[in-house]
């Protein structure tokens, strides 16, 4: 077995599988985290094996340079650990500069919520659903991401997502797709969103 066997590691969760019940159970987290992402990261692994010139690359350069499935399986690798990292058994609300800024830029909180939940719910076929910034425009939005789909393959911030892919929900939800994403809501990590905001939006704005 060759050293370049493992180039790419499947990250750990930032919490035990149990810890986001009933929001989504352990027996789904297992399926989607060691069956799901891990199987990403062993897909990835092969390619890197195929085409060594990817070894050498992160994952983010990855999607930034390479599309088809090569873009696929990179970014599915890095949505999922994005995804973790934007929930926590400890959710909350959003504060400061970015509460300011969703409200600002969709009316209201409640408002930001209502359009980000029926795009989710809405959403057809396999995806994840962003908000993201644009540096440009300066102004948030909230995309469809179809497939793999990874906001910075267009120039713009990642914040917060969330998996739409049925496997995503289909174990404890089956079709009940907004339930879900309605319980969703309950274990945002907003201070993680909070973290990457300030990082990336705040320092340069400000
Ligand atoms: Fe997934």
């Amino acid at each position: 077995m060759s050293a370049d066997r493992f180039v790419f590691k499947l990250p750990p969760l930032p919490w035990p599988t149990n810890s986001l019940e009933p929001f989504l159970s352990q027996a789904a987290i297992d399926l989607h985290y060691d069956g799901h992402h891990r199987g990403y990261v062993e897909k990835m692994n092969s390619l890197a094996r195929e085409y060594p010139e990817l070894q050498n690359l992160s994952l983010e350069q990855i999607i930034q340079r390479y599309p088809g499935v090569v873009y696929n399986i990179a970014a599915q690798i890095v949505n999922h650990d994005f995804f973790w990292k934007c929930l926590s058994p400890n959710g909350g609300s959003p504060t400061g500069n970015t509460y300011a800024l969703i409200q600002t830029q969709f009316q209201s909180y409640d408002n930001f919520i209502r359009e980000f939940t029926d795009r989710a719910v809405n959403h057809f076929g396999s995806g994840w659903i962003w908000l993201a910034f644009n540096p440009s425009t300066k102004f948030l939005m909230i995309i469809d991401g179809h497939d793999a789909y990874n906001p910075i393959t267009d120039g713009y911030i990642p914040l917060l997502v969330i998996d739409v892919w049925e496997h995503a929900y289909y174990v404890d939800y089956q079709i009940r797709k907004r339930e879900y994403v309605n319980n969703f809501w309950k274990v945002v990590n907003w201070k993680y969103v909070e973290t990457i905001a300030q990082e990336r939006i705040f320092g340069n704005i400000i």
